[in-house]
């Protein structure tokens, strides 16, 4: 037999579609029992109905009777009236909370973009409080009683601390880099190696990021190896820049050549261009001090001589999501009087918290008051005292689990493939587990590595050891 025909004739038929008139009275029997939108609406529990409002009380009400019309009618039974109240209240309930919940992030990964990056710091939370309650001196000189610039609570700060002339803040790191390219290479020439055209997460590449900005984009080198000729030999009258990408969230190994920064920034200024560095994560501390590669800082990019410097505020700045620009003051003269600098600013809440951030930096603490470097220098000794604790807690209310030597990584684009010594509590896994944790009240992300639920204590903060501990055991014991 024809293969193709022997498969048709092994397929299944269907069944010849047959309702009988006693279903068809049965269901309408049913759907009469359905209580009407008035009866369902007064039985709710007043409070509830009070919070959510009439509007979401009638919605709720109609899409549960909508819902249990829809199972009748596919042979169901009419639910009885009380399931029919409880299903109307989840409904309220579930429209009208806010949908942004704080997480217990157990996944050990410290720069989490999806968690929200960097936690703010105390006095960020604070500034944020106090600051965003009534009104502020945002753009109101308070010595000269005249209007005053909201820049200026971040950008001098800025500049004492990287060393730069000049500085501006923006949404986020790739609307910095759009806005630098957009004001200085608008339909002229940038080079740039073909080794650092990256994709960052969420889909944002730096190829189309430099096109959308107008500038041209003219690639040099071979994907793993470019060298200082390739940019020179790639200048041209059109020339405006030559850019630097921060590797972000690869790592090239083996055979590469890389030009240095100080390289790149004198055959630049001996064309008379520009020097663009998107440090990406960038940070002002050294990341060597807790065994990790050299992170560039951007005290170092600036000592190099870049023009222009861009880095997040929320990767390890440990601040306020926001793009951070330094660099010639000239040149942010530029950038500030841009139409697209208005379109990108950042509004006083960021401007709190980044405050507040720096203010740390400059005081010298930020090691021990940003969240983002306590966890980068919490030492595995610490750390394992904390999961041991976290077992006797469990172990006392009969739950099984073990501390286990684990892997963070710092995140958020920043010193890629490199880990730090930790430790997680582990718990054998449980069909389900990870689903009731990650709808639990908070929420708990958790890393899963073979047969178990891991929870690095190194991102876990210190304030969430009770309601980790209490989300476990509901999770393992429901
Ligand atoms: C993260 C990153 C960006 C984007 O920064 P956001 O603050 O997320 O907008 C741009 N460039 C590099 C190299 C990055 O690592």
């Amino acid at each position: 037999m024809h293969a193709a025909l022997g498969d048709f004739a092994l397929r299944p038929q269907p069944e010849p579609l047959d309702v009988g008139m006693e279903e068809v009275l049965a269901v309408g029997e049913e759907l009469r029992r359905l209580p009407s939108a008035d009866r369902l609406l007064h039985a709710l529990a007043a409070d509830l109905a009070a919070q959510a409002g009439h509007a979401q009380a009638l919605i709720a009400v109609r899409q549960v009777l909508d819902q249990a019309r829809l199972a009748i009618q596919q042979g169901a039974a009419c639910p009885a009236f009380s399931v029919l109240v409880q299903q109307t209240e989840d409904h309220m309930l579930t429209a009208t909370r806010p949908s942004l919940l704080p997480v217990i992030n157990a996944t050990g990964v410290i720069i989490h973009t999806n968690l929200g990056r960097a936690p703010l710091c105390q006095s960020a939370r604070a500034a944020l409080t106090t600051l965003t309650a009534g009104y502020t001196n945002l753009e109101y000189d308070l010595a000269a009683g005249a209007r005053g610039s909201r820049y200026d609570h971040a950008t001098q700060l800025l500049a004492r601390l990287t060393g730069a002339e000049a500085a501006l803040v923006v949404n986020n790191n790739a609307a910095a880099v759009f806005l630098v390219l957009s004001a200085v290479a608008v339909g002229r020439e940038v080079v740039i190696s073909r080794g650092q055209l990256v994709e960052i997460g969420g889909g944002f590449r730096i190829p189309d990021v430099l096109r959308a900005s107008g500038a041209r984009l003219v690639e040099v080198g071979t994907t793993n190896r470019t060298h200082l000729r390739d940019y020179a030999q790639a200048v041209t009258l059109q020339t405006a820049a030559l850019m630097r990408v921060h590797f972000s969230n690869f790592r090239q190994l083996g055979f590469t050549a890389e030009v240095g920064l100080a390289d790149l920034v004198s055959l630049a200024h001996s064309q008379g261009l520009l020097v663009v560095d998107d440090l990406g994560s960038g940070t002002l501390l050294d990341t060597t001090l807790f065994g990790l590669s050299p992170e560039p800082t951007v005290q170092a990019s600036v000592a190099a001589g870049a023009d222009l410097i861009t880095f997040s505020g929320d990767k390890l700045m440990g601040g306020p999501q926001a793009g951070l620009i330094v660099g010639r003051a000239e040149l942010i003269a530029r950038l500030r009087s841009h139409p697209l600098a208005r379109a990108l600013r950042v509004g006083k809440m960021t401007l709190a918290a980044l405050n507040a951030t720096l203010l740390h930096y400059l005081r010298g603490d930020a090691l021990t008051a940003l969240p983002v470097w306590q966890m980068i220098a919490a030492r595995p000794v610490d750390l394992r005292a904390r999961v041991e604790s976290w077992l006797q807690t469990l172990t006392a209310i009969g739950i099984q689990a073990s501390a286990v030597e684990v892997a963070s990584t710092v995140g958020g684009g920043s010193l890629p493939g490199e880990t730090l010594d930790s430790v997680a509590l582990a718990v054998p896994l449980t069909p389900g587990l990870i689903e009731r944790l990650r709808q639990g009240s908070p929420p708990v992300v958790a890393r899963v590595a073979g047969q178990q639920a891991l929870f690095d204590a190194r991102t876990v903060l210190a304030e969430q050891d009770e309601a980790l501990l209490s989300a476990i055991a509901k999770a393992l014991l429901s």
